[in-house]
């Protein structure tokens, strides 16, 4: 099995991955979007962690973003770099990361839980993407399995926003939230999130599969509506639709040990090329981004 540590092969284990594993990679000059991975340590639990995060977790070595920043010096062209972890905003050599590649003209995105604010975020961060794990007290704490108030991270939303910067919010839907799924979204949005994303509602990664009857009783169209006259940018809802391919709906790239394409760390591995260039278009199309995102060992 080969240990995938970006101290000491990122530039190898990717160039090879281009150029022997996937060369469609290549062809469709990918990533545009790269997901680099902080580490594993955060100061939440949430019951569906997709990167088995949490208090005990380890962070990645100061050198990775620098490290990234070569290899995208390498690859050529200005990407969207999404930092995502563990808790990125704990980690010690975010600012210092931060600096080195937005000096490289990167569009950067930090990826959240949204419970400590970022006051150098004005000066590096193009987005920030926020999960949102509840949209009240109770639904939140249940789900992140540690004390912390859903108005809080209201507060922290709306200082983002007073600042100019641009927010969104992803959100897990499960049987904790469902039921004040409109009045949650809809304070997100009157806080300043510009971007509402459901991310999961079928079981692959974080997804819950949620078979709720309250879902019957959200109307979608309705309650996206709602949220772009109060201000959103973009609010995106997947199909409610069991029989969709999951390969071709959900998830991003993720790069296992061995070396091969998941959709998502969980998610199911992608062995055909054509399925992967499907996956690639479906993406690109709803998104305009594809995730390839980053590992490492101890
Ligand atoms: S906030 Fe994100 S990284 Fe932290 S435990 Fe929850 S899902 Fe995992």
């Amino acid at each position: 099995m080969i240990i995938y540590n970006p101290e000491k092969d990122l530039f190898t284990r990717i160039e090879n991955f281009n150029k022997y594993d996937h060369s469609f990679i290549l062809l469709y000059r990918i990533p545009l979007s790269l997901c680099v991975h902080i580490g594993s340590k955060c100061n939440f639990k949430c019951i569906y962690c997709l990167s088995s995060s949490g208090v005990n977790g380890i962070w990645a070595p100061r050198s990775l973003l620098l490290n990234v920043t070569k290899l995208l010096k390498k690859l050529g062209g200005r990407r969207r770099i999404v930092i995502s972890g563990g808790e990125p905003s704990h980690y010690p050599h975010l600012e210092e990361g931060l600096h080195v590649l937005k000096r490289n003209g990167h569009v950067i995105v930090v990826a959240t839980n949204g419970s400590k604010f970022m006051p150098y975020a004005i000066r590096y961060i193009d987005w920030i993407d926020i999960s949102l794990h509840g949209v009240d007290n109770v639904s939140y704490q249940k789900t992140i399995g540690v004390s912390y108030h859903f108005d809080r991270l209201m507060d922290i939303i709306r200082s983002y926003d007073s600042l100019g910067i641009k927010v969104a919010c992803n959100l897990v839907l499960t049987e904790n939230n469902i039921s004040c799924l409109n009045e949650g979204l809809i304070k997100a949005v009157e806080a300043g999130a510009r971007k509402i994303r459901i991310t999961n509602v079928l079981k692959i990664g974080r997804g819950q599969n949620v078979r709720s009857p309250d879902i019957d009783n959200i109307c979608f169209s309705d309650l996206k509506n709602d949220l772009l006259d109060r201000g959103a940018e973009v609010v995106w809802f997947p199909k409610f639709d069991s029989k969709l391919h999951l390969k071709m709906e959900f998830g991003y790239f993720y790069v296992s040990q061995d070396g091969y394409l998941n959709a998502e760390r969980r998610g199911p591995q992608i062995t055909a090329v054509d399925d992967a260039i499907i996956f690639m278009e479906q993406r690109k199309e709803e998104h305009e981004k594809i995730f390839l995102r980053t590992q490492f060992s101890r």
